[in-house]
């Protein structure tokens, strides 16, 4: 029997705008392999609908498309990231860091302990045109609030405004990747998997 496959690189970012599939592939990397999956829209979607105190300070920015502030983020995100990050097990950031004062906060926690900062930070490159079908075909599927057209072209002009700098922000630290992300599921898996050095596991 073969068992799964091992990856040499355990601690990754996923930067890329949204549609471009970040959700997607952490979920089946981190199934796959173990690794401990942080989504910060996830995880205040959940706030918003236990009705939170961070919940009701995000709700309003949620459903606009904004970013929630940097320091409501900081307190719900970073003790999470550094325990999963010390834990040993290997973690997939998915939408955090999202500006550059996120990934300075995140370096200082983190950057002096080299065995547990990200080992890669992958950015999903999709056309922008693909991105509007697929988050229109989200829409339809899961009646996501901000997956409206109008909030759609919001969410990628704070992608742009935002988000966007912190490519160079990983790329001088050495760490960034560009995986195309507008090939099928199964073809994005395989690139990433490429990136973060799998190899079958020996039977
Ligand atoms: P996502 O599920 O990653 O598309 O995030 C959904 C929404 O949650 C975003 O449009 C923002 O309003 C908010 N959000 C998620 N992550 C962050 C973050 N790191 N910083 C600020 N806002 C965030």
């Amino acid at each position: 029997m073969h068992a799964a496959p091992h990856i040499r690189l355990h601690r990754l970012l996923l930067l890329a705008p949204p549609g471009a599939g970040k959700g997607t592939q952490a979920k089946r990397l981190s199934s796959q392999f173990g690794l401990q999956h942080i989504s910060s829209g996830e995880l205040l979607r959940q706030e918003v609908a236990a009705g939170t105190e961070i919940g009701n300070l995000a709700k309003d920015d949620l459903a606009r498309g904004d970013l929630v502030p940097d320091e409501v983020i900081l307190d719900m995100v970073l003790s999470r990231v550094c325990a999963a990050a010390r834990s040993g097990r290997g973690y997939i950031l998915d939408g955090f860091p999202r500006t550059v004062s996120q990934a300075e906060a995140l370096h200082q926690e983190l950057g002096s302990e080299p065995e547990v900062y990200l080992e890669v930070a992958i950015h999903l490159s999709v056309s922008r045109e693909e991105l509007r079908r697929r988050l229109l075909a989200r829409a339809h599927r899961e009646g996501r609030a901000d997956d409206t057209r109008s909030t759609i072209e919001h969410r990628l002009e704070v992608f742009d405004g935002l988000t966007e700098p912190l490519l160079a922000f990983y790329e001088r630290q050495g760490l960034l990747v560009t995986v195309n992300g507008e090939q099928s599921e199964d073809q994005v898996t395989a690139a990433l998997l490429d990136v973060l050095g799998a190899r079958p596991a020996r039977v």
